[in-house]
Order: structure tokens, then C-alpha cells, then sequence
């Protein structure tokens, strides 16, 4: 039995309310169960009952057995001075205050319907892609909706925050922060690291200084990536060397290691050297990035910054010194999509919240409502449950749902379950 179980029955109230009592035969009325409390200290905070002819505000406490009070060491903890009731699945032990007195005990057993503990346990316990796929189609579709259109939040609430401690990092530089992000963004879920890692490699400020030159870029980018610590027989990668050696002395830079890139399994198109080559013409032609992207107003605008495409060498080449058939390098349209998902679109957010300007949450949201859905496995899958997914909007609650809340069972703090796990539902 999970603890977390007898949170849910107390926090729903699942169980016999009627002439409830306490072990010790007092009547016990429940006027407001309190707030779930996550963190630290007791379970539920600010309740409000009246036990006998008493009314008590206070905390609540809940435990599989009343002796779990002692075993977690709570007698010596000030912070459960305040509890008013002890909720317990088994009243093995009675548990006396510092001033001598028994703390009120309500225990559960045999007045909740077991069934409900069953329908848990199965969804806690089978190996199923999410662990309600046996109920999942009885749930209403508004409920469904109504929490993956919340999730889109909390999924932005989460990504906003890596970039505030990012921001932090960076003296709330936001150019500087968007530029890290949106490196890590063209590495895509392969080079994402490596991408970043190149990022930090390279103060902002620093390509700026060759702003005019796509060449100077190149040197800087391909230079401090590893790729240019090599004997080439091509003339472009010799003069980026060249380049780079001066550039490299000039800013006292040191590359990352070039085996951290990855080749493996992607597709040409993919490959890192092509990634770069389309970031450094991202650079060129998107000075100061921020502030350009503060003045977007439609997603045709944002589409139009990465309209761009790996031009020259890269044209006839996807590595250096390795001639292929002549092909056009230009970004997709899934792959901006994912970095405006993953990048420009959260940047869009947090600064609209940060500076009180809504239009730009709004922007943020329209946008995910304009680009079509993800297709990944996660997204087809739902699709196949039934939940069908049009725009990045519902893809990104998908996922959300699927990695924050399914796969960590948190099936109790997820409208979906709650609604399954209701009285009511069996
Ligand atoms: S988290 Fe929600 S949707 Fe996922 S398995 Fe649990 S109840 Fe179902």
C-alpha cells in the first residue's frame, strides 16, 4: 500500500463520511479537508474539523500506520506540532502530544470501497504503455482536453524556467540565452549537447564581432566544433583553418572535442557539419536575434528567419573532403518547426511574462496553435488511444503528459486519473 493512496481517498473525500468517529469514539466532522501539501511537513494544511464538540484549524497527517508517526520521527519535528488529525490506514499504536495528550486518529480501514484500492494497485502495478490504458476510453473527452490544454502550461512553465537559470548565469543577457538555446536546437535530440557545449564555447558577443562575414562565422563555428584539427585536401576547410587559427589566438578560445558529435544513424541532411554550416548562416543573417524575434508578428515572419540554407562547399558536400551529388541545404520545415518550438517560442513566452506584456504569451500560444503536430512515436501512439493531435499545441501537451505524469505514475495528481479513481467510476 502506498501512502499516496489514503492522500487521495482523505483529499476526495473516498470514504464512509457518515458519523464518522475517531479510534478513541470522538465524532468527527470533516468542513474542509485542507491543502494537499507536497513538499515538507505535513500532508494537508488549513483543514477544518470538528472533533467532539470542538473546532479545530489545522494540519493533517496521513500514514499507512499510526506508528509510522514515530518510525518517521515527527514527535521531534516542531513542524507537526499543528496537527489536528492523524489519517491512518491501520491504528496500530496511539500517538501521545508533548502535552501528554492522544492525538485524534481517524483509521480508514474497512471504510473506503476496496475496489478503488484495486483499480490502483492494477494501474500502479501492469506493464501497460500508460498504466490507465484499461480505463483511459471511459474518460469524457472535455476532462481530457480540459487537462491537456493545462499541461501545455506546465509544460512552458518548465522550459521557461531552465532559461531563467540560464538567464542567471548570463546577467539576464537574453541575446546571449537565446543563442544557447537555439544552438542546442539545431543539434535537435542527436547533437543537442555537443551543439550547446560548442554555444558556451563561444561568447555571443564574439561572432558578433564578424557579424559581416559568413566566412569569419564558418572559421569560428566549424574551428571551436574540432572539425578543423585535421589535414584536408579541399581548399574551403584549409582556408577556414587558416582563419580560424588567427580567430582562435585573437579570442583565446579552446574547441570542444570533436568525437562528441554524432553521425551515426542520421541522415546526411542531418549531420552536424551541415547543422553548423546552417547555424553560422543563421548568425549572418539574424543579428542580434532577440530583439528580431520581439519584433515577429505572424509565424510567417518567424518561418522567414530560418529560410536559409547551407550554401557553397555545402552545396556538393555534407563533410568535408567528401564530394556528393549537388543538393539544396536548406533548414525543413519540421526542423524549424522544432526549434521554434523548443527555442523561440518559450523565449516568446517567458519575456511576456517577466515584463507583464501579454501579447507576446499570446503569440507564444497562437504560434503552437499555427505549426502543424509532431509526429514522434509518443504523439502516434496517443493518436492510436484515441487523442488526436492537429497542432503543436496538443502535441506538446501529449508529450507532457506521456513523459511528466505516465511514465511516472503520477496518475493521482493527473485529472484523468482522478476522474477514473472517483467514486463514482465503479
Ligand atoms: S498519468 Fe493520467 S493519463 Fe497517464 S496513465 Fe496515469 S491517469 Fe492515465
Amino acid at each position: 500500500m502506498k501512502e499516496e493512496f489514503f492522500h487521495h481517498l482523505w483529499k476526495y473525500k473516498l470514504f464512509e463520511i457518515q458519523e464518522l468517529k475517531t479510534v478513541c469514539g470522538q465524532n468527527l466532522q470533516i468542513d474542509k479537508v485542507g491543502e494537499h501539501n507536497t513538499d515538507s511537513g505535513p500532508d494537508f494544511f488549513n483543514a477544518k474539523l470538528q472533533i467532539g464538540d470542538v473546532y479545530w484549524a489545522g494540519n493533517v497527517e496521513i500514514h499507512i500506520h499510526s506508528s509510522d508517526w514515530y518510525l518517521h520521527k515527527h514527535q521531534y519535528d516542531k513542524a507537526y506540532d499543528n496537527v489536528v488529525l492523524h489519517v491512518v490506514y491501520d491504528y496500530d499504536k496511539p500517538v501521545i502530544r508533548s502535552s501528554g495528550e492522544i492525538l485524534p486518529t481517524l483509521e480508514l480501514k474497512g471504510k473506503f470501497d476496496q475496489k478503488l484500492f484495486l483499480k490502483y494497485d492494477s494501474m500502479m502495478s501492469n506493464l501497460l504503455w500508460i498504466p490507465c490504458q484499461e480505463h483511459f476510453l471511459k474518460i469524457n473527452d472535455f476532462i481530457k482536453q480540459a487537462w491537456l490544454e493545462r499541461l501545455l502550461f506546465e509544460r512552458l512553465e518548465r522550459k521557461t524556467n531552465q532559461i531563467r537559470n540560464e538567464l542567471l548565469k548570463n546577467n539576464n543577457n537574453w541575446e546571449q540565452t537565446l543563442y544557447f538555446f537555439l544552438a542546442r536546437s539545431f543539434g535537435f535530440n542527436i547533437n543537442a549537447e555537443p551543439f550547446e557545449l560548442l554555444a558556451k564555447s563561444i561568447p555571443y558577443a564574439c561572432l558578433l564581432k564578424h557579424k559581416n562575414s559568413l566566412f569569419q562565422i564558418q572559421a569560428i563555428l566549424f574551428g571551436q566544433a574540432g572539425f578543423l584539427e585535421a589535414d584536408f585536401i579541399d581548399d574551403y576547410p584549409k582556408k577556414l583553418q587558416a582563419e580560424y587559427s588567427f580567430l582562435k589566438s585573437k579570442f583565446n578560445l579552446t574547441p570542444i572535442n570533436v568525437h562528441l558529435w554524432k553521425f551515426l544513424r542520421l541522415r546526411p541532411s542531418n549531420f552536424p557539419t551541415i547543422r553548423i554550416a546552417q547555424f553560422a548562416c543563421f548568425i549572418y543573417s539574424n543579428q542580434n536575434v532577440f530583439s528580431k524575434i520581439l519584433d515577429i508578428n505572424s509565424i510567417d515572419q518567424a518561418y522567414s528567419m530560418f529560410d536559409l540554407s547551407a550554401e557553397g562547399y555545402w552545396k556538393t558536400h555534407y563533410s568535408f573532403d567528401l564530394v556528393s551529388k549537388e543538393m539544396d541545404k536548406k533548414m525543413g520545415k519540421k526542423s524549424t518547426d522544432i526549434i521554434l518550438i523548443n527555442a523561440v517560442i518559450p523565449f516568446l513566452f517567458l519575456y511576456g511574462k517577466v515584463n507583464d506584456e501579454a501579447k507576446f504569451q499570446q503569440l507564444a500560444i497562437d504560434f503552437f496553435e499555427q505549426i502543424d503536430s509532431e509526429r514522434n512515436n509518443i504523439v502516434l501512439k496517443w493518436q492510436e488511444m484515441g487523442l488526436l493531435s492537429r497542432s503543436a499545441f496538443q502535441s506538446q501537451s501529449l508529450l507532457e503528459l506521456k513523459t511528466q505524469y505516465c511514465n511516472a505514475k503520477k496518475c493521482l495528481t493527473c485529472s484523468i486519473g482522478i476522474n477514473i479513481l472517483k467514486k463514482d467510476s465503479l
